[in-house]
């Protein structure tokens, strides 16, 4: 139905030898797609290209207004040597409501799945296929009229870029600790918190550097009203295990929406676990840390799947949690959702998308 013209690059790169070495995000394969947007036309000439530069003028909107949004998701490869994607419809789903609220154009979502597929076809090779490695997909969308006016761009490029992607646990599960911002914020109601755009992270870099000069490896952002509750971590939903329920905060819109917090949702209600989607304060936890009630906690995020939090630092106090180590449910969690992932588990929600 949509016919995606290739154009093969006449220059492969080498592909990288020794997969243990591959990180994230440093490494592009040979293609990418692209396709244009313009008022009054609509999306245009969709079609898979050797990976490149683009010539921008330096007054495009994106680099001034940052009229951008992305997404992140991954391609995996099956023991069988077969490639599958997890929920992808779901995040060009969750790209369209970030356009609409940062006034860009929705895509047809059935032919950004076309360019991907065709995209993966010609890329195929990059896909890794070491234990816990993927190819990391990122489709992003810019403003691109040239103008200093503040208000919509006119014209937008979508394009898709992608990356393999080491294996986050090169060594099993390993906590982390996290660092209650107590005074910057992420978002806010009303504003752009729900969206996948750059402008978001741009925000978070100096609370992150203050973060990582106190020793500690994530932010954990409060709410930007009262600075009580529980909003969500550096790329990544929270969770938090209490004896009775396992919590995590609802989507109000300051937080980002997560695929994979969707995901372990239904995954732990199918395994019986009481799932509370619910405003937790900071101060909820501190407590449930000194009563006991406390089990674990863990953040949720298409990079690492599951992230078990060891220590949680708050003012002036640090609390351990599940003593440091990973706790049985994070653990459960981890193990079925990327056995689905990989299509070594059954997957009875019908999230993967084969390729082949
Ligand atoms: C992408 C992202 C997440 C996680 O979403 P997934 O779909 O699970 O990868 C969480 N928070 C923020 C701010 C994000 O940008």
């Amino acid at each position: 139905m949509y016919d995606i013209p290739v154009t093969l690059t006449s220059a492969p790169k080498p592909k990288p030898q020794d997969e243990s070495k591959l990180g994230f995000g440093q490494i592009f394969t040979d293609h990418m797609f692209i396709m244009d947007y313009a008022l009054g036309r609509g999306w245009f000439d969709a079609r898979v290209v050797p990976y490149g530069p683009f010539t921008m003028d330096p007054a495009c909107t994106v680099l001034h207004y940052a009229q951008e949004i992305f997404e992140g998701m991954k391609c995996y490869r099956r023991k069988d040597g077969g490639l599958q994607l997890f929920r992808p419809r779901d995040n060009f789903a969750r790209m369209n409501r970030s356009a609409v609220r940062m006034g860009m154009p929705e895509i047809d979502i059935e032919e950004a799945m076309a360019g991907l597929t065709a995209l993966l076809r010609a890329d195929a090779d990059w896909v890794p296929s070491a234990p816990g490695t993927s190819l990391y997909i990122r489709p992003t969308m810019i403003a691109t009229d040239v103008m200093l006016g503040v208000h919509a761009s006119h014209t937008y490029r979508f394009y898709i870029i992608c990356s393999p992607s080491g294996a986050y646990y090169a060594k099993g599960l390993a906590p982390v600790g996290i660092y209650v911002e107590p005074e910057l914020v992420r978002a806010v109601r009303g504003g752009v918190g729900f969206t996948k755009t750059g402008g978001n992270y741009a925000a978070s870099i100096l609370a992150g550097a203050i973060a990582e000069e106190k020793g500690y490896e994530q932010v954990l952002w409060l709410d930007g009203k009262e600075n009580r509750y529980i909003e969500e971590v550096g790329s990544m939903n929270m969770f938090f295990k209490f004896k009775d329920a396992l919590i995590t905060p609802p989507l109000l819109g300051s937080i980002l929406g997560g695929i994979t917090r969707d995901s372990i949702i239904k995954l732990a209600r199918s395994m019986g676990v009481n799932v509370e989607e619910r405003r937790l304060t900071v101060q909820d936890v501190f407590d449930a840390s000194e009563s006991g009630d406390l089990e674990e906690a863990f953040g949720s995020g298409t990079a690492a799947v599951v992230s078990p939090v060891g220590r949680l630092c708050w003012k002036d106090r640090e609390i351990e949690i599940s003593g440091g180590k990973i706790g049985a449910l994070t653990q459960k969690l981890y193990d079925t959702l990327t056995g689905i992932q990989y299509g070594e588990r059954e997957d009875p929600f019908g999230w993967v998308v084969r390729l082949d």
